[in-house]
């Protein structure tokens, strides 16, 4: 089967997935949107309330910081795949146990799509990529902005564009940060 057919089964199975409580307040399971066959995969932590009613990644206020980042390292948001730690939205933080149950999805989308360039955006997406591939975990303020190497894929850690909505100093660091994409 082909990487498009892989994933279209995929997602077929996340949009009826009920492995965890998120499924009540959902109004649509999101798997991801963009590119297939891009080399940068952008993984998130959970659509938002306008995520959940669009049926689409990042396309909230956290979505509009997130283009114009790609803007200015000249990447259109539909070349590149982007996805989230958790496929469905509620209103409140993570929990591990919504993420163990949801995390299998993002490995097999990781293994259909093979990027390889990784972007995570906040702690939830840095914390489950590095323990994918046994990374030991650290704090987001402490490695933003740096990468890792796992083989051939390389790994870079940044503030979620949520966090950057009411902080300006946040807001430059992910604009610093974000170039990095770029060296790869
Ligand atoms: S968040 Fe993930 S595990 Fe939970 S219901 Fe949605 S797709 Fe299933």
């Amino acid at each position: 089967m082909d990487k498009d057919c892989l994933i279209k089964k995929l997602d077929k199975q996340i949009k009826i997935c009920k492995k965890c409580y998120r499924y009540k307040t959902r109004n649509i399971a999101i798997s991801g949107n963009g590119n297939i066959f891009s080399k940068i995969m952008i993984i998130g932590e959970s659509p938002g309330k306008e995520e959940d009613l669009k049926g689409e990644v990042f396309v909230g206020k956290s979505g509009i910081i997130l283009n114009n980042l790609l803007k200015k390292i000249n990447i259109k948001k539909k070349e590149v795949y982007i996805t989230n730690i958790l496929k469905c939205y509620k209103p409140n933080a993570p929990t591990t146990k919504e993420i163990s149950s949801c995390i299998n999805y993002l490995k097999q989308q990781l293994d259909i799509i093979k990027p390889k360039i990784l972007v995570c955006l906040g702690k939830y997406a840095n914390n489950e990529i590095f323990k994918i591939f046994n990374f030991p975990i650290k704090k987001i303020s402490e490695i933003h902005g740096k990468s890792f190497s796992f083989g051939k894929i390389k790994i870079i850690s940044l503030y979620h564009p949520a966090y950057a909505l009411h902080n300006s100093n946040i807001l430059k660091i992910l604009k610093k940060d974000f170039k990095k994409i770029l060296l790869f």
